[in-house]
């Protein structure tokens, strides 16, 4: 398979975003506009990340869409099954709801609430074997792109994970590149800085698993309608996990409408 075969993701992800009233409509008005002008499924993968506490009310509201949106949590616990662990979720609640795909790694993960990369690994393993699909997030700060290092921070990100993966579970994974400077900054990485570090991780990948070839490699980081076009273009971005335009239903729905004429 090579990369242009892949099937585009687009996700969206809400953070920490919006009031009930504002989600409702916000995907009411997205259901509509692909009742108007339909992206067939198998030209783009379609995730929201809502918050926690709206996950089941969306994935609810969804299910009378003209096509498969998934609904996607945006953390998990790294303790798993069940127990007395005040606040948490671990995957197999995720699971026993019928949410089958989680975040792991976001820069807002990993820079405001402490999670390293045991933290990262163990929310992994347990995502992993309680059979979610993970898209798990990497990318460098401002300072480690300037210092001329990020390509081996990525990279070092993927490495980190590789002892938990089981080989056929490299198949459940997504990544999404995310270069932290570039997250609700309204920075984007211009599409060639973008692509070369795609290529990067696509090679990183290939030599990690004998799936590498085959995981979809997203980019983040202020994508919005009006740069959508230029990054699907890029042979080796196959995707985006978009924050900010991802609240809006127009918006959205034409960056996923990008990434479908792939
Ligand atoms: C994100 O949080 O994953 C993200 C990419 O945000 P934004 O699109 O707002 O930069």
């Amino acid at each position: 398979m090579s990369s242009s075969t892949i099937t585009p993701w687009v996700v969206g992800n809400w953070k920490m975003n919006p009031m009930q009233a504002d989600a409702f409509q916000l995907i009411e008005e997205f259901k509509q506009l692909l009742q108007q002008q339909e992206i067939p499924s198998e030209r783009c993968h379609i995730g929201v990340a809502p918050t926690l506490i709206a996950l089941t009310n969306i994935q609810a509201q969804l299910k009378d869409a003209n096509r498969t949106i998934f609904t996607v949590a945006q953390d998990l616990s790294k303790v798993s099954g069940t127990g007395a662990y005040t606040g948490e979720v671990s995957a197999e609640l995720l699971r026993d709801s019928q949410i089958a795909f989680v975040l792991i790694g976001h820069s807002e993960r990993r820079e405001l609430f402490g999670d390293d990369a045991e933290t990262v690994k163990a929310k992994l393993h347990n995502a992993l074997n309680a059979d979610l699909k993970v898209i798990y997030c990497v990318g460098e700060s401002l300072e480690q792109r300037e210092q001329g290092v990020a390509e081996q921070v990525v990279l070092q990100q993927i490495c980190d994970i590789a002892s938990v993966v089981k080989t056929e579970q490299w198949q459940n994974i997504v990544i999404a590149y995310e270069p932290i400077w570039a997250i609700g900054t309204g920075k984007t990485a211009s599409p060639a800085d973008a692509q070369a570090m795609h290529v990067k991780i696509r090679e990183g990948l290939k030599q990690i698993t004998t799936w590498g070839a085959n995981i979809a490699i997203l980019y983040g980081g202020s994508v919005k309608a009006e740069n959508a076009v230029e990054l699907a273009a890029c042979p080796d971005i196959n995707g985006a996990l978009v924050g900010g335009a991802s609240l809006n239903a127009q918006s959205f729905y034409q960056i996923a409408s990008a990434f479908a004429q792939k």
